[in-house]
C-alpha cells in the first residue's frame, strides 16, 4: 500500500523477496484472470511452473512450494484445471509448512517511489535473469523435466508465459515481436542470458522518459558505468559493450550468491 515503509536496498544485489513476490503474484493475480486453464495454457503454466521449480536458485519453502505445484500438475491427467484448485493447493501447502508465500507483496529492489511503479514487471525481468544464469551455470537440472530438447528453454517458456498471461497486452506484443525476430539464433546458455540482457536493454531505452519511468530507478542501459565499469568502451568515440565482462557481470549479478535474503520470507 501506500503506507508501506521505504526498504533499503543495495542496486548491486538480488533480493529473494523480489522473486517471491513476483511467484505470489504470478500465482494469486495474474493468474486469477483465468477461470479455468486448459490446453494450451495449461501447458504453459505446467512449463513455467517446472521451469522455476528446476532452476529455483536457492532452497526453502518457495522451491518446495513449486516443486510440490509441478508434481501436482504432471500427476493430473486433467485436460483442464480450475484455477481455484491451483489456489487450494498453494493455501493449504502454504498452511502446512507454516509459510504464507508473499502474505504481503514485498518489493525491495523492485520498490516504486509511488504506487503503480515497478514491482511485478520489475520483478519477472528479475526472475527471467536469474532462471538464465541459473541455467547456463547447471544445465542438468533440466534433465528429466520435459524442456531439455528446446535450444533455449528459459527464453522459450517467458515467451510463451508472457504471450499467454502476462497482464501487460502490449508488452506481450513487443517481446513476442523481439522474439520472432531472433530468438531462434539462440543455442546455448550464454546466448540466453545475452539475449535477455539486450532484450532488457531495448525495451529501457523504449521506455526511458515515459509514465513508467520512476524518477528514483529512471530506465537506462544497464549495468551503468558505475554497477560495471569493464562493461563499458569506447569505440572511435562511440560507446560500446564489452560483451565478455557483461556476460561475468551478469552472471555474477544473477547468480546465486548474490541474492539478498533480506526481508524475504
Ligand atoms: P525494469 O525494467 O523492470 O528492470 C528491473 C531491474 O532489472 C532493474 O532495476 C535493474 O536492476 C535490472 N535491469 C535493468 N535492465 C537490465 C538488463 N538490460 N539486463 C538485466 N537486468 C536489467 N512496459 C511497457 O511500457 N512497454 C513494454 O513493451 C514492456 N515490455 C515488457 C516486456 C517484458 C517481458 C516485461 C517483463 C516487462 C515489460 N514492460 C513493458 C515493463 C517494463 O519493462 C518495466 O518492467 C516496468 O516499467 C518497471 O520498470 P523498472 O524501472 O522497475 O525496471
Amino acid at each position: 500500500g501506500t503506507s508501506e515503509p521505504w526498504r533499503d536496498f543495495d542496486r548491486s544485489q538480488v533480493y529473494t523477496a523480489d522473486l517471491e513476490s513476483a511467484l505470489h503474484y504470478l500465482l494469486r493475480v495474474e493468474l486469477a484472470a483465468h477461470g479455468t486453464l486448459e490446453g494450451a495454457e495449461l501447458k504453459v503454466f505446467k512449463d513455467f511452473v517446472t521451469l522455476v521449480a528446476k532452476l529455483y536458485p536457492v532452497g526453502g519453502s518457495v522451491a518446495k512450494l513449486m516443486e510440490t505445484l509441478s508434481d501436482w500438475l504432471l500427476s493430473l491427467p486433467l485436460q483442464q484445471i480450475p484455477y481455484q484448485a491451483v489456489l487450494d493447493l498453494v493455501d493449504n501447502k502454504m498452511k502446512i509448512s507454516g509459510v504464507f508465500l508473499g502474505a504481503e507483496l514485498r518489493w525491495v529492489g523492485c520498490q516504486g517511489s509511488r504506487l503503480g511503479l515497478r514491482g511485478y514487471p520489475c520483478s519477472l525481468w528479475t526472475l527471467f535473469h536469474v532462471l538464465t544464469v541459473q541455467h547456463d551455470a547447471a544445465p542438468a537440472a533440466l534433465d528429466g523435466s520435459g524442456l531439455e530438447g528446446e535450444a533455449a528453454p528459459v527464453l522459450q517458456v517467458m515467451r510463451r508465459y508472457i504471450r499467454t498471461f502476462f497482464g501487460c497486452k502490449e508488452c506481450g506484443r513487443h517481446f513476442e515481436q523481439a522474439a520472432a525476430a531472433s530468438m531462434d539464433q539462440v543455442t546455448s546458455g550464454e546466448d540466453e542470458v545475452l539475449w535477455l540482457w539486450t532484450q532488457h536493454n531495448r525495451v529501457n531505452t523504449r521506455l526511458a522518459g515515459s509514465l513508467s519511468d520512476d524518477p528514483v530507478s529512471p530506465k537506462a542501459p544497464w549495468p551503468s558505468p558505475a554497477l560495471c565499469p569493464a562493461c563499458h568502451e569506447e569505440s572511435n568515440g562511440v560507446h560500446v559493450w564489452n560483451q565478455a565482462n557483461v556476460l561475468a557481470f551478469l552472471r555474477r549479478h544473477y547468480g546465486a550468491s548474490n541474492l539478498n535474503p533480506r526481508y524475504s520470507l
